[in-house]
């Protein structure tokens, strides 16, 4: 019994040291870059004796100001990781050639994994657009759920993601209305987090905007009409969606918004929602 013990504690060391082995080396490069950006952000601006003077008209001398900070992400965007554990998708983001990465993991458990310091810029969001901006991961917290992509998200790791969105949101007073998905951002291409996300419990925590509910009554009428005059494509375009693809852009609306189905056409009652929320966020 006590040699089995031992062999099984043998066994356990050795993986946790051959874990901590295979991150050594990833930690170490991280580090390296860490040091790459802190010099971009330690460089001097450039004076006229450093540029063609035909090309710029700037000061001879440096003058510096000591009224700044760091700036400051403004948005977070969850993700599902579309991968089946956490080990996994941590896998994914330790490889250089997978060049994707989010600063947050949050595991099926709760368990929270953070692999990158607010400050820096994330892989995560990709090629996408909220508003006019067009660079999300200059912008933005990316947060990652190990999910399958088809499955409910478990109230542990909703838990979990609900502490981190309060102290981010705190630490750097982003906006409700910032706290969006990536299939928000990014019509056509990406429909994550899926359809069974919590958006109404975010929402009601103070992360995202949702609809009145109040709005439909139980007999079918509701306490407001759409104007006749309604452009649905326009109040999408205002909440911030892409509308280059019309469709792609009524089916990302749908998957966070209406969530029961995720097709590209708008029923009555998908109207009369979309028309409450986007007097919400004009
Ligand atoms: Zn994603």
């Amino acid at each position: 019994m006590k040699l089995f013990k031992l062999i099984v504690l043998l066994g356990l060391f050795g993986l946790a040291s051959c874990a901590k082995d295979s991150y050594r080396k990833i930690n170490k490069q991280h580090k390296k870059q860490v040091k790459e950006v802190l010099g971009a952000i330690q460089a001097t601006p450039i004076t006229k004796a450093q540029v063609n003077p035909d090309s710029l008209s700037i000061s001879d001398a440096w003058i510096g100001t000591t009224n700044f900070s760091i700036r400051r992400p403004n948005y977070v965007i969850i993700h599902h990781t579309a991968q089946d554990s956490l080990a996994q998708t941590i896998k994914t983001f330790t490889l250089p050639r997978t060049q994707v990465s989010s600063h947050y993991v949050i595991g099926r458990d709760g368990e929270v994994v953070q692999m990158l310091n607010d400050y820096l810029r994330s892989w995560h969001a990709g090629r996408g657009r909220w508003g006019n901006d067009t660079d999300l991961n200059s912008a933005s917290i990316g947060i990652e759920l190990d999910n399958n992509g088809f499955e409910p998200f478990s109230d542990k790791q909703i838990e979990s993601l609900l502490l981190v969105l309060k102290r981010l949101k705190s630490s750097y007073s982003i906006p409700t209305a910032n706290f969006i998905g990536h299939s928000d951002i990014a019509p056509g291409r990406k429909v994550d987090p899926n359809p069974y996300f919590p958006w109404k419990k975010l929402a009601q925590s103070g992360f995202g905007l949702w609809y009145d509910e109040s709005l439909e009554l139980p007999n079918g009428q509701s306490i407001e009409e759409v104007p006749e005059n309604f452009n649905p494509i326009d109040a999408l375009r205002i909440i911030g969606y892409d509308i280059s693809d019309e469709k792609a852009a009524i089916q990302s609306f749908k998957i966070h918004f209406i969530q029961e189905d995720i097709d590209s056409s708008l029923s009555r009652r998908d109207s009369l929602i979309l028309f409450n929320l986007y007097k919400k966020y004009r």
